[in-house]
């Protein structure tokens, strides 16, 4: 089978990487080599140097207007978040380091602006890497995007606005800068797929606002994608299909088109508790990464936050002192209208590093198991954890908030942390700082040893989130993002059921709520055997919000009871799979696709 152009073979070949926006689309890559590849060192004349400077001027005063243009656009659009992006980078290209110290290099050493803006850059550059804020070293990377800017109007290459485009276009670059990102989705460009970046990266950001489904993190992909080349981009799954067959194509249609119209039937329906045929009532909360998603949340249907996870609001370099942090978490609580917020202390290191603390751990053989998480909050980031502490009891008193603990691995860790608590209240009320004294504290079970003293725990917190990625991890010792040891990462594995069932039953003896936060509460297999082993909240991306509500509505607890029973008393994964499955199909053969 030949593809629709360039008469490539179909080869369904698969790229993975971060599903970074939900939904799926197939259409032809745009390829965009962000910047221009080379910079010309040009020696100039004693009489080219006004005119070069007056070129490199002009060449701001564009970038400035381009901005503007975008902002003007963005007006009555969503994306808060982008205007926001887009204001930072009108702020930098006023600034004086950036344009003055590029027209001295122009001046002095009389080279053109394009190799003066990078000399200069390289020279900004070095005292970035000499901060120790991480918020004004953090801005690196947008200083980067805006010169990107300067550079493009500097050689005359065409905005992407007047970019030939080919139908459905799918935008593939090494890396996407957010003004960029808002430039194509106002395009109508159907996806996103980029080199770089994670799920926090700015790109992520705005596709999401935008609703374009992207993928990004996909290692070597420039290697692999040519213009015009057919592809298939699943924003759930982190997926990207190079050149698909036909079937493939009426596949992923079929499938995009069956996730929008089941979505917005399911959104659609009267937002009633989830409450099971027979009375249980399952709590139904949302794990947000970002304030912006707090709307979605709300349109499909979360009685509230179940995961706020902070450390993306201070990867995304805007949250790190008190003061700020806690005008994010009200806005937060403003935005989930009086429902009830979950916030999750810093869970930084390993995979989610902060740069710029000065407080970074030393490199590690298996950062996994190393100073991350609430051990570098209790150790080296302690005046940092104090803040946020107090920056989240000060919200406390403005709505329903929660604090949850992320990777208590023992009983002497948590009391660390609830002295840690006490310390940052001590503060408050020395200066005469209002908080709710009766906040309620959380753990999260993610480790082991915490499952397995959850009788324990459970004596000196007030409610248990229990965090399955990193549970599954550890219990199996598989890595969570190891792709080739993805076939063993399994949650219905009865190593991990014994431990999920084993932390329910010391909760609810100690009669506090126990919740599940990791992705496996986001997919609707699992639901019957969370439900049926006694979870009473079930925090999950918002979007899958509601078809988990629709099956609890449509399901009986005693016959979820009777099969998480069966399956707690089972040996083998492939076995517990197929029963659920059979159980599920039987139960919900139109609503549940496999
Ligand atoms: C988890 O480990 O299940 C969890 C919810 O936390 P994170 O994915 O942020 O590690
Ligand atoms: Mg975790």
């Amino acid at each position: 089978m030949k593809s629709r152009k360039g008469h490539r073979e179909s080869s369904n070949r698969v790229l993975r990487g971060i599903g970074a926006s939900p939904g799926i689309c197939v259409g032809t890559i745009h390829r965009m080599d962000s910047g221009p590849t080379r910079i010309p060192h040009q020696r100039l004349e004693a009489s080219q140097v006004g005119p070069e400077i007056a070129q490199f001027r002009r060449a701001v005063a564009a970038s400035i207007e381009q901005i503007q243009a975008l902002q003007r656009k963005l007006r009555h659009r969503r994306g808060r978040e982008a205007r926001a992006i887009l204001e930072a980078h009108r702020t930098i290209l006023r600034d004086e380091a950036l344009l003055k110290g590029t027209e001295r290099i122009i001046l002095r050493q009389r080279i053109g602006a394009e190799w003066a803006l990078q000399k200069n850059l390289a020279e900004i550059r070095t005292v970035f890497d000499r901060l120790t804020d991480s918020y004004i070293r953090e801005r690196w990377s947008d200083i980067e995007f805006v010169s990107q800017r300067i550079l493009r109007n500097l050689s005359g290459q065409r905005d992407l606005v007047d970019a030939p485009w080919k139908p459905h276009p799918v935008v593939v670059a090494h890396r996407i800068s957010p003004a960029d990102a808002v430039n194509l989705g106002r395009l109508g460009i159907e996806g996103l797929v980029s080199e770089a970046g994670g799920k926090e990266c700015h790109t992520a950001i705005v596709a999401r606002a935008l609703e374009i489904p992207a993928v990004v993190g996909v290692r070597g992909l420039l290697d692999e994608v040519v213009s015009e080349q057919v592809v298939i981009v699943d924003g759930t799954r982190g997926e990207v299909v190079l050149d698909p067959t036909s079937e493939r194509i009426e596949e992923a249609v079929s499938r995009s088109q069956g996730q929008r119209r089941r979505l917005d039937e399911l959104a659609a329906e009267p937002a009633r508790p989830a409450r099971t045929r027979d009375g249980r009532r399952l709590h139904l909360f949302a794990n947000l990464e970002m304030i912006e998603e707090a709307r979605a949340a709300v349109r499909y249907g979360a009685e509230g936050v179940g995961l706020f996870r902070t450390e993306f609001l201070a990867m995304r370099r805007r949250v790190l002192s008190e003061e700020a942090q806690y005008r994010w978490y009200r806005r937060l609580l403003r935005s989930m209208d009086g429902r009830p917020v979950t916030i999750r202390t810093w869970d930084l290191g390993g995979e989610k590093r902060l740069p710029g603390l000065g407080m970074e751990p030393e490199p590690e053989d298996n950062p996994a198991l190393g100073l991350r998480s609430i051990r570098l909050s209790l150790t080296r980031l302690r005046p940092l954890f104090l803040a946020q502490l107090r920056a989240v009891l000060r919200a406390s008193v403005e709505g329903r908030v929660r604090i949850l603990f992320p990777m208590i691995g023992c009983v002497e860790e948590l009391q660390d942390v609830l002295e840690a608590v006490a310390e940052a209240k001590a503060q408050l009320r020395k200066k005469g700082q209002a908080y709710d004294p009766r906040i309620p504290l959380g753990i999260m079970i993610e480790v082991p040893a915490a499952a397995l003293l959850s009788e324990v725990l459970s004596r000196h917190v007030d409610f248990f989130s229990v965090g399955t990625n990193d549970l599954i991890q550890f219990t199996l010792a598989t890595d969570r993002h190891n792709e080739q040891v993805a076939y063993l990462y399994d949650p219905l594995q009865p190593a991990v059921l014994r431990l999920l069932h084993r932390t329910v039953r010391a909760a609810h003896r100690a009669h506090i709520p126990v919740g599940l936060c990791g992705e496996m509460a986001g997919e609707a297999l699992h639901l019957p055997v969370l439900l049926g082993m006694g979870f009473d909240e079930i925090s999950a991306n918002p979007q899958a919000l509601p078809l988990l509500r629709h099956l609890v509505r449509n399901t009986s607890y005693a016959e979820a009871r009777a099969l998480a029973r069966r399956v707690l008393a089972m040996e083998d994964v492939r076995a517990i799979r197929s029963l659920v499955r059979d159980w599920m199909l039987e139960r919900f053969p139109d609503t549940f696709e496999f």
